[in-house]
């Protein structure tokens, strides 16, 4: 990190702090030429593929869409939220690690039924036997509904 006073190229970081928010971590750093002091503030880039619907359009990925489809299946089932969490970060996990820059919505209604199998069976033949396009969550619902 460059001396924002004297573009000094060593710099140290004397405090590091959370934010509030949680995404941000804030870094107080010292500069080892001028020891002029300057904060940094550091945010997780998350790139996710954008999402290929049926029809061809993309639409941007919405991993709180991606939870709410998992929970709708997951309804009165004897599933924590820490293992919805755990669910869902090995799905971005995977997604993130691809380095695809687009995924077919088909796919990731895959990836969604790898997980939902994994942690409970009932949700996942919920899930699977009314899961037609993933972007349809409102339709989902309704279909979880009717079951
Ligand atoms: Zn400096």
């Amino acid at each position: 990190m460059r001396c924002p006073f004297c573009s000094h190229q060593e710099t140290q970081v004397v405090e590091t702090r959370d934010s509030d928010e949680g995404d941000v971590v804030r870094r107080r750093r010292r500069c080892h030429g001028c020891e002029k002091r300057f904060t940094t503030y550091e945010r997780t880039e998350i790139a996710l593929p954008a999402v290929v619907k049926r029809d061809g359009t993309r639409a941007e990925m919405d991993p709180a869409k991606i939870r709410a489809s998992m929970t709708l299946a997951l309804r009165k089932r004897p599933v924590s939220v820490e293992q919805i969490d755990a669910a869902m970060e090995r799905i971005q996990d995977k997604l993130l690690t691809s380095g695809a820059r687009e995924v077919p919505s088909t796919k990731l209604g895959e990836l969604v039924m790898r997980e939902l199998k994994r942690i409970d069976k009932v949700a996942y033949v919920r899930f699977a036997s009314v899961y037609r396009s993933f972007e349809d969550v409102d339709e989902f619902r309704q279909l979880i509904r009717d079951i």
